[in-house]
């Protein structure tokens, strides 16, 4: 009763607001005549006429009657197409930013004409998004006269076009294409090193058509763009596998020999203090040792003996005694592994130094004060020290990462190895992740043990969704024949109003109530035979199947019944469209998954109105109203004879997952046999109920990806605009400056202690991160430091820094250090923000692995990711200042040709409407000349 009622308010709101546009579709029919008057010349002349007036001063909403009557004039002659009242309607709702909800047939294309023309004319830019490329195309090319005749230019973007013809078509009056493409080239260009190589322009006004498919269906799962991050430790991995091997291989022998000695104590009868310690040892070499393991299971007593002994010898600080015989020592509760001297000598053989950090600032220092070095020799000996000293290092993580791979994880159990791939086994459930990688290089370690190739890591180099790419249009606007069910999401997630156009002849479609059988295999029978009986009569039958799976099968049973189809699921949109044109011929019968061929419309053949028209054959109900509609939607269209019927089944999903009890008891009642159908009002009421349900589910799971994804979106607005305003070249000096003068601040007030008097200070920790980042070390002599403060530190260290930032770029020439300087901020900002979507990827699937008790884990999500984001922001500051204060000025190359190009991989979800792309750049290998120009190799400078 109250849905009734409800359904009045609104619909006669709606009519409220259509009547509020009656006066102006008014206006433009009376300017009909004089349009017609116009010759082809001063038809076209109009657009700069209008352009004039709204240089003037006059908006869009006052010239849209006499644009729209242009455009409708333009039509006539190039198409032989008048828009009909309808339409401008429609156009009108649109130019509003609405979704105008006209059904299939009605000529959206046409009504968005109007529209497009209109805000084209301020030069900003007119998007309309198709489905994919096939309509992109058709649309523009059938189209294109309207523009043409009236001075406008048409570009169109698909699949598979170059950047340049990319930007042409983007820089033209109005552009077709589709959602993916739109979406990836934003993600794109806000990868780019130069604003020239950008081929989006700003985001203006676009219309989306079939809105429902784009911003609903197709929204669930994000635009990711991918691709390899090779790791300089990769190399390491392979190369110490050897020795790692031998460093195991004498654990074990030494193990085995000490549990052996434990055993035969245990046999004596001797389980005292000695045997409890070789059995510690035994835990701390090989904690996973079988044997071992099986004795604890069996003597839960010497375990908690072992325990005891391990933490009584903790506190005593004498564990390192028994440690000092093994290789390395195992800590199984926290997952490390680390070597003892014993170890390391095995390691190292006669490399000493290989497995030794040297101390950098040490080092630093002596080279300083080194008497018989020349500058340039300092600098030589300094840059081998820092080489040596990184190399080290992940030489170092590389070997621990291997112990750890060896020792803790294991095969099986931990993972599995399958195909060539490690593939995670989830501790919690036991489920295989394919795609997931432990991180830190663990995976590479588990990979080089397993003597599988080390996988490229991929990771997500850009990712946005389309709810969020098409919130950034100044105005957005959309048009479906099925926006209605959707209405409130619409509104809520995109602010977005619908508004229903009526049709422009009455719609006489007749819509059969459901029936309903007890079985699948009824059903079908049932469909076969109603098939036939069409056939035989020749009127065409369109049957719309959930699943491709499905499709087929019924494809099978009609060719053994001998009745010629077609079939409708390949992912050809262009024969597609072809085979739905047909589908309205005399005799024809055409089997679609529900969601095929869109965007064209079947006409009906000779004598097929006098046969009742196209009939829509539904085999299953979707799980949206929506869908549903827009199946039976292709019947009917302009006023055409036409009917619809829906066959169920109780064991359709829908029936069995929602909603059967009630109806199965229902069809009890109403009394039901063996392949007798009902067909019921209640059961219909009853299945529109579960799939309204069904779609609430589906809007909060759209909910919550948004919800999540807002966090990012800020995070993304910021990052890209920053990017943007480094490629416009604005104020590079001033951020750096700044970027000096707070990085040097904070460091100074991190290390320092006011309380305490400055001789007392460690400056060690600060002149470690001065060199680190502005790469000079201070020097104090003692006199001075007693005279320090805070303040006057900071003073000194900002003006040493910034004259020596002055000084680099005399050295370099001002244009070259500030193009230079631009590429050390993006190169930082890239690098960074890309951990920032891995890291932010892994919070959240932490968070919702985590179970949070009464926190609410979107806001935990929200807080974390906030102070990563922060965090990732003071590294940008210091990635950039460490790569422009180790610029050099030997420049060997023109920096713009070096710049880093990825391998991308394009997706959306696993099925999308195109198909991932590959594009294979060059891209520079870690052991290059940095792009930045310092002269370093990529992975000691900004690849590092
Ligand atoms: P929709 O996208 O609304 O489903 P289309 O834009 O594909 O519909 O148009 C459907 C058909 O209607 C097309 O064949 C088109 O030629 C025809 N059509 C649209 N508008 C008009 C018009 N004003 N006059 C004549 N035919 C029209
Ligand atoms: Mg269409």
């Amino acid at each position: 009763m109250l849905g009734r009622f409800l359904k009045n308010v609104i619909g006669s709101k709606n009519e409220r607001e259509l009547k509020k546009l009656a006066p102006v579709v008014t206006r433009i029919n009376e300017l009909e005549p004089r349009c017609k008057g116009l010759s082809d010349t001063q038809l076209r002349a109009k657009t700069g006429e209008f352009k004039e007036r709204i240089a003037k001063g006059e908006t869009l909403d006052d010239i849209m009657p006499e644009a729209f009557a242009v455009v409708r004039e333009a039509s006539v002659r190039v198409l032989g197409m008048r828009h009909f009242d309808v339409q401008l309607l429609g156009g009108i709702v649109l130019h509003h930013g609405k979704i105008a909800e006209m059904k299939t047939g009605e000529g959206k294309t046409l009504a968005a004409t109007l529209p497009l023309y209109l805000n084209a004319l301020l030069e900003r830019g007119s998007h309309l998004i198709t489905v994919n490329d096939y309509l992109a195309k058709r649309d523009a090319e059938w189209m294109g006269g309207i523009y043409g005749l009236l001075g406008m230019s048409v570009g169109v973007i698909v699949h598979g076009m170059d950047d340049q013809k990319r930007k042409i078509a983007y820089n033209a009056d109005i552009a077709y294409g589709t959602n993916n493409e739109f979406g990836f080239d934003y993600l794109r260009d806000n990868m780019k090193f130069s604003l020239d190589d950008c081929v989006q322009r700003e985001l203006h006004f676009v219309i989306v058509d079939e809105v429902d498919s784009i911003l609903i269906d197709e929204s669930r799962t994000p635009l990711i763009i991918s691709g390899p991050i090779e790791r300089s430790e990769d190399v390491f991995y392979a190369t110490l596998k050897p020795l790692i091997i031998k460093l195991k291989e004498h654990q074990d022998r030494f193990v085995r020999s000490i549990l052996n000695r434990a055993q035969a104590r245990l046999r004596e009868g001797k389980d005292d203090d000695k045997t409890i310690e070789l059995l510690l040892q035994v835990k701390r070499g090989d904690p996973k040792n079988p044997c071992f393991l099986d004795m604890m299971a069996k003597e839960p007593g010497l375990k908690k003996m072992i325990d005891r002994m391990e933490s009584f010898l903790a506190t005593q600080k004498t564990l390192y005694v028994l440690d000092e015989e093994l290789y390395c020592v195992i800590d199984e509760q926290d997952r490390s592994a680390n070597w003892t001297d014993k170890g390391l000598r095995l390691l190292s053989g006669d490399q000493q130094d290989a497995f030794v950090i040297p101390d950098l600032i040490e080092g630093l220092q002596e080279i300083d004060n080194d008497p018989h070095l020349n500058f340039r020799e300092k600098k030589r000996i300094k840059r081998e020290l820092e080489a040596r000293y990184s190399e080290t290092s992940e030489r170092m993580h590389a070997a621990q990462q291997l112990i750890k791979a060896c020792w803790l994880f294991n095969k099986d159990v931990d993972y599995v190895v399958k195909e060539g791939q490690v593939i995670i086994v989830d501790e919690f459930t036991g489920r295989l992740m394919p795609g997931r990688r432990w991180s830190d290089g663990l995976h590479q370690a588990v990979e080089a043990k397993e003597g599988v190739s080390v996988a490229e890591e991929n990771q997500t180099l850009a990712t946005i969704t389309f709810q969020n790419y098409f919130r950034m249009y100044a105005k957005l606007a959309g048009m479906t024949g099925t926006a209605d069910t959707e209405a409130p999401e619409f509104k809520k997630i995109y602010d977005l109003d619908v508004l229903v156009i009526p049709t422009h002849k009455k719609m006489i479609r007749e819509d059969y109530p459901d029936v309903i059988y007890k079985t699948e295999r009824e059903k079908f029978k049932a469909v076969v035979e109603e098939i036939k009986e069409l056939h035989t009569k020749g009127q065409p039958v369109l049957v719309g199947t959930i699943s491709i799976e499905k499709s087929e099968r019924l494809s099978k049973t009609l060719r053994k019944e001998g009745i010629k189809h077609q079939v409708l699921n390949a992912k050809n949109h262009e024969r597609e469209a072809e085979i739905i044109a047909q589908a309205g011929q005399n005799g024809t019968v055409t089997i679609s998954t529900n969601m095929a061929g869109r965007g064209t419309d079947i006409v009906l053949g000779d004598g097929v109105p006098g046969l009742g028209g196209l009939h829509v054959l539904g085999t299953e109900r979707h799980e949206s109203r929506r869908i549903d509609n827009q199946l039976r939607g292709r019947s009917g269209r302009q006023g055409d004879q036409g009917s619809s019927r829906f066959y169920l089944s109780l064991e359709d999903d829908l029936m069995r997952i929602f909603g059967s009890e009630r109806i199965a008891s229902a069809m009890d009642r109403l009394g039901m046999e063996e392949d007798q159908p009902i067909e019921h009002q209640m059961i219909s009421r009853a299945i529109e109920g579960a799939q309204k349900r069904v779609e609430g589910i589906n809007f909060n799971i759209r909910k919550n990806l948004l919800e999540y994804d807002d966090v990012m979106n800020q995070q993304r607005k910021v990052i890209y605009s920053q990017r943007r305003q480094i490629l416009k070249g604005d104020l590079l000096k001033e951020t750096v400056k700044d970027m000096i003068d707070e990085l040097v601040e904070a460091a100074v007030l991190d290390t320092t202690d006011p309380k305490v008097f400055p001789e007392e200070w460690n400056l060690g920790p600060l002149s470690e991160y001065m060199y680190n980042v502005f790469g000079f070390l201070p020097q104090f002599s003692k006199g001075e430091i007693k005279d320090l403060t805070q303040a006057t530190l900071i003073d000194r260290l900002k003006q040493e820094a910034l004259d020596l930032y002055e000084k680099k770029e005399e050295e370099i020439d001002s244009q070259s250090f500030h193009f230079l300087q631009g590429m050390a901020m993006l190169q930082a900002i890239d690098e960074l923000w890309m951990d920032n979507l891995l890291a932010m990827d892994q919070l959240k699937e932490g968070i919702g692995l985590r179970g949070y008790g009464q926190m609410d884990p979107l806001k935990e999500y929200q807080k974390e990711g906030y102070s990563m984001f922060i965090t990732m922001v003071e590294k940008i500051k210091e990635h950039t200042l460490r790569t422009l204060f180790r610029i050099r000025v030997a420049l060997q190359e023109q920096p713009s040709d070096a710049i880093p190009k990825r391998e991308m991989v394009l997706s959306h979800g696993g099925n999308g409407g195109s198909a991932p792309v590959k594009r294979k750049t060059p891209k520079i290998g870690r052991n290059d000349p940095c792009p930045c120009g310092s002269g370093k190799k990529y992975k000691r400078c900004c690849g590092g």
